[in-house]
């Protein structure tokens, strides 16, 4: 498998809202992200809470604000969680470029083959977040099955691993881990996720640069266009003026390493 990243330049930036709230909120976020150069936006849809009784995510309606700023923007692609085969039929049909699954549906074997059956014969880049625990064979089987559905534009999105200890991230990065996944699979294109490794604005920076220093092919960061009063993940999303800086304060290695 080629690395298909690679071809879009070095790093490959995804950013936008953990969720759509409005259309007014996603239209801002991503217009001034646009603004900035970002062209692959990212808005969660139907939100996998750990806890019942959170925001879920508005759902489908989301897609057709989607759509609208797409129509305006053709420029700007848009990468969307799926979780079950509807959601994965919803976004084709919306016309979502990327889709993503979250680190709560990698951890499922059974939920995987679903998304996988309903992807066979579609032409479409799909990012495989590592599962919530800190088990490699389970993200690799994961990718394998995307894989073996027939995509050829697979993705590793780094998450951090959850653990009962407690640390500073929020998931713990266990950086062995994504490294081993490299060792193994050398073109499969690693992004990083510094948000929900960190959980916390703080450590954003810190953890974006380490995986720079380490090769990684993008990140993946949240942003929000009033972060404070997100519906969720309040506390680790950026203003898109805040993630500009943060990656014009990245060192980053040149385009051919
Ligand atoms: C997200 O990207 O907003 C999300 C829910 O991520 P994860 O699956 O990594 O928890
Ligand atoms: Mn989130």
């Amino acid at each position: 498998m080629e690395n298909w990243i690679k071809d879009k330049g070095h790093p490959w930036i995804i950013s936008g809202p953990c969720s759509a709230e409005s259309p007014e909120q996603l239209e801002q976020t991503c217009l001034q992200l646009a603004e900035g150069g970002i062209r692959t936006l990212r808005a969660g849809v139907w939100k996998p809470r750990t806890r019942p009784h959170q925001f879920e995510g508005v759902g489908a309606i989301a897609l057709e604000w989607i759509k609208e700023i797409k129509t305006a923007h053709p420029s700007l692609s848009f990468a969307v969680e799926v979780a079950t085969p509807e959601h994965v039929e919803r976004c084709l049909k919306a016309g979502i470029d990327i889709l993503w699954i979250g680190a709560r549906t990698t951890v499922n074997p059974f939920n995987v083959q679903e998304l996988a059956d309903v992807l066979k014969g579609v032409n479409i880049p799909v990012l495989v977040k590592n599962p919530v625990n800190p088990d490699l064979a389970l993200w690799m089987g994961a990718i394998e099955r995307i894989m073996h559905a027939g995509i050829t534009q697979i993705g590793a999105i780094h998450r951090g691993f959850s653990s009962f200890q407690k640390s500073k991230y929020r998931n713990m990065p266990l950086w062995q881990i994504p490294l081993e996944l490299k060792t193994l699979h050398p073109s499969l294109p690693l992004i990083c996720d510094p948000s929900h490794i960190a959980g916390k604005r703080a450590l954003l920076q810190e953890i974006a640069q380490r995986a720079m220093d380490m090769n990684y092919d993008g990140l993946m960061i949240e942003s929000h266009i009033h972060p404070e009063s997100a519906l969720s993940d309040a506390e680790q999303q950026l203003t898109p003026k805040a993630l500009l800086s943060l990656l014009a304060n990245l060192s980053i290695r040149s385009a051919s390493s």
